[in-house]
Formats: C-alpha cells, sequence, structure tokens
C-alpha cells in the first residue's frame, strides 16, 4: 500500500520542506498570464463571480470569455505575438506593468499562486517555478513577502483542480 502523503510530496507525518515558510510578493511581470497556450479552470461560482465583476450576464460570459476544454471551462485566450495572453490581462502602456481586469474576482487557480501542488511537492519543484516567475523567492533568499506554513496549507487546501 503506498504511503499516505500530504498531497505536496511528503508523508502525512513528516514536516513538508516547506515548514519554515515561504515568500513570495508578485512583480506584476505578467508572466503567468501569458506564454504557451494554457488553462485556468473556474467553477460556477466563480464563472458568477466574473461575470458580475466584468458586468454581464453569465451566459455572455461563457460565450465571450471561456472556452469548454476536457469537460471544464477555462478562460479564453487571446494571441499577441507568438504568446497567449488571458483574456483579462492588462498591460500599462507606460510601464509595461501587468494587471488583471477582474483581479478582485480571479478564480481560485489564480489567487493560489503559486502555492499549488505542483510547485510544493519538492524545492526543485519550486526552484522550477521560481524561473518563470519573479516574484518567488528561494527558500535561501530573503526578498518578498513572508508566507507561514499554515498561511500555504490554506491555499494549497483551496485549490480544487489540484494544480
Ligand atoms: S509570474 Fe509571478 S511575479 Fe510575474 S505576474 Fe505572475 S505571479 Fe507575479
Amino acid at each position: 500500500m503506498p504511503e499516505a502523503t500530504n498531497g505536496a510530496g511528503a508523508r502525512a507525518d513528516a514536516e513538508p520542506w516547506y515548514a519554515p515558510g515561504l515568500r513570495f510578493s508578485c512583480t506584476q511581470c505578467g508572466n503567468c498570464c501569458t506564454g504557451p497556450p494554457g488553462y485556468v479552470w473556474f467553477d460556477e461560482d466563480e464563472a458568477e463571480a466574473m461575470a458580475r465583476e466584468v458586468g454581464v450576464e453569465v451566459d455572455a460570459f461563457y460565450r465571450t470569455y471561456a472556452k469548454h476544454k476536457f469537460g471544464r471551462w477555462t478562460l479564453e485566450e487571446v494571441k499577441v505575438g507568438r504568446k497567449y495572453d488571458c483574456v483579462f490581462l492588462t498591460r500599462d502602456e507606460k510601464t509595461g506593468q501587468a494587471g488583471c481586469s477582474i483581479y478582485k474576482a480571479r478564480p481560485t487557480q489564480c489567487r493560489t499562486w503559486p502555492f499549488w501542488d505542483s510547485n510544493l511537492k519538492s524545492r526543485r519543484a519550486w526552484a522550477g517555478a521560481a524561473k518563470g516567475c519573479p516574484g518567488m523567492a528561494l527558500p535561501d533568499e530573503e526578498r518578498g513577502t513572508f508566507v507561514p506554513i499554515e498561511d500555504i496549507r490554506v491555499r494549497l487546501n483551496e485549490n480544487p483542480s489540484g494544480l
């Protein structure tokens, strides 16, 4: 029988590698909202919240801003050059800083980044993800907002997509 794990690569009774906490502060580079085609999964409640934020009916939201893939709903993307931007990605014309036009209603997948199971399963996975996300500090770096393990666990458990 396989050993019970806490969903982040550690034995259920062992301290995970990120027990001392991690540091993260988004720099608004926008890397996580663009790149190769990807998926931003959301559920019905999130669709309603996003539709309200955009100011459209839920049906119109699905038609305009979403697509159905693998039996689930994901946000639409817009091809910009060679990259695919999230349909809600904005860029400040002067500073180039990225933003999210539905920030207050962004789905859980976005809200819980980078504290996903796939990034927390090992130091190596975290370091790999940090190569594309300058907001993620490596465990020995002192920059960024400190996130204690209790908060990491909340975000980890909040994300239903198992990302
Ligand atoms: S890649 Fe990281 S630093 Fe850049 S916008 Fe996304 S979360 Fe922020």
